[in-house]
């Protein structure tokens, strides 16, 4: 009997990115490679010098978007489910539910299959298609809010806290930071779909990022641009990228209240430092319990970590009775999450 590949015979965490050996490509480098896969269009995780960019149709349009249409040498979209064979490596691409586009990364080879899991969340998100389980023997899991402290509030209780207080306070503007790419989108949709079909304002530099999702089938209403307006729009709700929450710009607006999306809202210290008035916990990324009971259900035996706080989660694998192991890989940042 042959004995059975070790996954780190054919997956290396290199300081580049993962690297698949017989497949001879990299998953989110971050420096440039002749071919990557690339889980989803976050500045992080798809960068541009690449010489070949496999990615789903959204991902694709999303970078040649924000890098420009020459950012890599050439793209092979791969739809959501289909099959492609890359060097004897079965890839796959399923949904992460992270933003639109987002994809987990599955591999098949030599009897064994790996999930590399990308950014992902379990809730529903009206922007993007919901999180496709897949068993495998090994998952490769991010850690963003890789501690237990990190349990994300429903997102309809969130809503519901940001329109009481627009209610409440008709003479002031409601101003919400809110990551430009994905967070920003799936915000006004939570609106839209909690019944607010007023014009939501936007900072100009939320303005590519809301005409590509609705280019790409994301309907998100009516958005004029904060630029247009007549008055400093008392009453009313504006987005704005969360750089902007504090600097001249939202001057304005009328004595406006300051909120903030982000998971990083569960931490009192963050909201205070960003000067945030209404902190709204909306998060992209699984919260603990969401990444505990994925990693259980993927029955992985063998679990990577990435992409944040590994050591609490690697713990908790080993806890599980499974073997884990913190990857380290560098580049990746918090997103504005
Ligand atoms: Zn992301
Ligand atoms: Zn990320």
């Amino acid at each position: 009997m042959p004995k059975p590949l070790t996954f780190e015979s054919w997956l290396q965490p290199e300081a580049s990115g993962l690297f698949c050996l017989p497949g001879k490509f990299h998953i989110d480098p971050h420096r440039p490679v002749p071919r990557a896969v690339i889980t989803h269009g976050h500045s992080d995780h798809a960068r541009p010098g690449h010489g070949a960019v496999l990615a789903t149709p959204e991902t694709i349009a999303i970078m040649q978007t924000r890098l420009g249409p020459e950012c890599a040498g050439s793209f092979q979209a791969l739809a959501l489910g289909e099959r492609v064979g890359i060097g004897g490596v079965a890839v796959r691409l399923l949904p992460a539910g992270h933003m639109l586009g987002s994809a987990q990364v599955v591999m098949e080879y030599a009897g064994a299959r790996a999930v590399a899991s990308g950014d992902y969340k379990r809730r529903a998100d009206p922007t993007t298609r919901p999180f496709e389980l897949e068993r495998c023997h090994l998952f490769i899991t991010e850690a963003t809010f890789g501690l237990p402290v990190f349990q994300h509030e429903p997102d309809t209780r969130e809503i519901g806290r940001l329109l009481a207080s627009v209610h409440a306070n008709t003479d002031r503007t409601h101003l919400i930071g809110a990551y430009s790419l994905g967070k920003a989108q799936r915000l006004i949709a939570l609106l839209r779909r909690a019944g607010y079909s007023r014009p939501i304002w936007l900072h100009g530099a939320m303005r590519s990022t809301c005409e590509l999702y609705a280019r790409l089938g994301v309907d998100l209403g009516d958005l004029p641009l904060v630029s247009n307006a007549d008055g400093k729009l008392p009453g009313e709700i504006v987005l704005c990228p969360p750089s902007a929450l504090k600097d001249r710009w939202s001057r304005r607006l009328t004595d406006p209240v300051m909120a903030f999306a982000s998971g990083w809202m569960r931490v009192r210290a963050r909201a205070h430092q960003h000067g945030v008035e209404l902190p709204l916990v909306v998060s992209d990324h699984a919260d603990w319990p969401e990444l505990v009971s994925t990693i259980a259900e993927t029955e992985a035996e063998e679990v990577w970590v990435t992409h944040g706080r590994e050591d609490a989660l690697v713990h908790q694998i080993g806890l599980m009775g499974k073997r884990g192991r913190a990857l380290a890989l560098v580049g990746f940042e918090e997103e504005g999450e």
